[in-house]
C-alpha cells in the first residue's frame, strides 16, 4: 500500500478528551475515527489490525469445534422477555418512526437468539454437543463510554456459545475454551490472567475473566505473582498482601482490563426458553449451556496499552497492519533523489512479489522528520529506509520498531531477512 494513497492521516495533536494511550495513538495514527463518544469507525489501517485479531480468534475457535455463524443485530422483545433481559439498563432499544414502544433492542448479547435457533435444531442427545460463534458488533448503553476503544457504546465482540447434554460434558468444553483463550492472548502478545469472577445472575458457579494488568484497566484484581492465581475484587475477600488461596504466597492488587470472559450458564436460558433434548431413554432434559466472549476492539486497544512507548505503538508481528514500513527519503527533482526513488520503488515491488505486506511511504510532501515520526506512531514492526546516505553504503537501513539501532543490509539480504523474519538485529 502506498502511503500517499492511504485513506487515513496521522496527526501530531492528541485528541482533546483522550488520556489512554490507545485512544491517543489509534486516533493520531489514523487507525480509527471517533464519530461519537464510544462510537468509532475503523479506518483501513485499524481494520487491518482488527482483521488480523479476528483471524487468530477464528483459527482458535475453529480448532475447538466452534462453528462460525452470524446472527441479527435486531433482537426482538419476545426473545429477551422470557429471560428477564428486556428493558435492562444496558439496552439500546430501537424505536421505529411512529412507534410509541420499542419492540426490538440492538443486540448486546445473543444467548437468547441462539437458544431459539437451537430449539429448532436440537431434539435428541444425538444433536449435542455443539458450539457456535460469531464476530459481530454489539451495542450497549454504556454511560462510561471512555478510554478509547476499551469501552464503547458499539464494539466488536466474538461470542461463542456451547450446548451440552450434561454438566460433565460442559465442564470439559469449558476447559478447552480456557486453553483456546490462552492461545489467542499469547498469539496477540498480551499476558491475560485467568481470574475468578462473580457468578452473577446466570449461575451460582463462578465465572472466569481474562484480565490484562494495566493502569488504565477499570477492574481491580488480586493476583499472585508466584502461581498466577487471581480473583476479581468484586467477589474477593482478599486484600493486598493477603495469602494466595492457591499457594500461600502474597497477592498484589492491580488494575486490569477484562479482555474476555467465560460463563457457565447451566440451564438458566434453556429453561427460560424451553430448550430440551431427549436422552437415550427418551426422557426430556434441559440443555446445559456456556457462553464465552472476547472483545476484539477492546483487545486491540489493550494491545496498544501494553505495547507502546512515548512516540507511538509497537505492534506485535501477529497483528501489525503491515509487516514492513518502507520509507523513501529521496530529494525531489534531484539526480540522486531520483535514484533513491527508483531504488525504493524497486524494493517495494520485490517485497510485494514475495508476499510481504508493505506500507510504502512514498509521500513527496513530507520531511524526513515527519516520516520517521509517523513510522514510530504507526508502529509497524520493521522499518526500512532508502536514502542517499544508505545508497552510498550500497544498502538499506533496517530497524525494528522496538530496537534503537538499525542495521545496513544489501537489497538481497534485506528481502531475505524480511521474508524469513530473521532476527538480525
Ligand atoms: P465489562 O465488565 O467490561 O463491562 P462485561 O462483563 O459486560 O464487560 P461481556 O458482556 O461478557 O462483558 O462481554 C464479553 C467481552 O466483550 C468482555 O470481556 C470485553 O472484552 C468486551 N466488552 C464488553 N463490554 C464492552 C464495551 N462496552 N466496549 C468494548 N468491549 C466490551
Ligand atoms: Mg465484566
Amino acid at each position: 500500500m502506498r502511503q500517499s494513497q492511504l485513506f487515513g492521516k496521522t496527526s501530531r495533536e492528541d485528541p482533546k478528551d483522550a488520556v489512554a494511550a490507545n485512544a491517543r495513538f489509534l486516533e493520531r495514527g489514523g487507525f480509527v475515527f471517533k464519530n461519537s463518544a464510544g462510537v468509532y469507525s475503523f479506518l483501513p489501517l485499524g481494520w487491518r489490525v482488527l482483521q488480523k485479531i479476528a483471524r487468530i480468534i477464528r483459527e482458535e475457535m475453529n480448532a475447538i469445534g466452534g462453528q462460525e455463524l452470524f446472527m441479527p443485530a435486531l433482537v426482538e422483545k419476545k426473545y429477551m422477555e422470557p429471560t428477564g433481559r428486556w428493558g435492562v439498563d444496558i439496552s439500546l432499544e430501537v424505536l421505529g418512526a411512529g412507534e410509541k414502544e420499542a419492540s426490538f433492542v440492538l443486540g448486546w448479547t445473543h444467548e437468547e437468539v441462539l437458544t431459539a435457533i437451537a430449539k429448532h435444531l436440537v431434539n435428541s442427545y444425538k444433536d449435542l454437543p455443539f458450539a457456535a460463534y460469531q464476530i459481530q458488533t454489539k451495542f450497549r448503553n454504556e454511560p462510561r463510554a471512555k478510554s478509547g476503544l476499551l469501552r464503547g457504546r458499539e464494539f466488536i465482540m466474538k461470542d461463542l456459545y456451547s450446548f451440552h447434554a450434561d454438566e460433565k460434558d460442559f465442564e470439559s468444553y469449558y476447559s478447552k475454551v480456557r486453553e483456546a483463550y490462552n492461545r489467542v492472548f499469547s498469539r496477540v502478545e498480551v499476558k491475560a490472567v485467568y481470574t475468578v469472577a462473580a457468578g452473577g445472575v446466570f449461575t451460582k458457579k463462578n465465572t472466569h475473566e481474562f484480565q490484562v494488568v494495566s493502569p488504565v484497566g477499570e477492574d481491580t484484581i488480586y493476583v499472585c505473582e508466584k502461581c498466577g492465581y487471581a480473583e476479581n475484587k468484586e467477589i474477593s475477600s482478599l486484600k493486598a498482601g493477603s495469602a494466595c488461596p492457591a499457594c500461600g504466597s502474597g497477592v498484589e492488587e492491580k488494575s486490569a482490563i477484562e479482555v474476555g470472559n467465560i460463563f457457565p450458564l447451566g440451564t438458566k436460558y434453556t429453561e427460560a426458553l424451553g430448550l430440551q433434548y431427549a436422552d437415550e431413554k427418551g426422557h426430556k432434559n434441559y440443555v446445559v449451556m456456556g457462553s464465552y466472549g472476547i472483545g476484539l476492539s477492546r483487545l486491540m486497544a489493550t494491545i496498544v496499552e501494553v505495547h507502546h512507548d512515548e512516540n507511538g505503538i509497537i505492534w506485535p508481528e501477529s497483528v501489525a497492519p503491515f509487516q514492513v514500513h518502507l520509507i523513501e527519503l529521496g530529494i525531489r527533482n534531484h539526480e540522486l533523489g531520483n535514484i533513491v526513488k527508483n531504488t525504493a520503488e524497486d524494493l517495494y515491488n520485490r517485497l510485494l512479489a514475495k508476499g510481504v505486506d508493505v506500507l510504502y511511504d512514498d509521500r513527496a510532501d513530507k520531511t524526513v522528520g515527519e516520516k520517521f515520526a509517523d513510522a514510530d506512531l504507526i508502529g509497524i514492526p520493521w522499518r526500512v529506509v532508502v536514502s542517499e546516505k544508505m545508497l552510498e553504503k550500497n544498502g538499506f537501513e533496517l530497524k525494528k520498531r522496538n530496537r534503537a539501532n538499525p542495521e545496513i543490509l544489501s537489497a538481497a539480504a534485506l528481502v531475505e531477512a524480511v521474508e524469513n523474519k530473521k532476527d538480525l538485529l
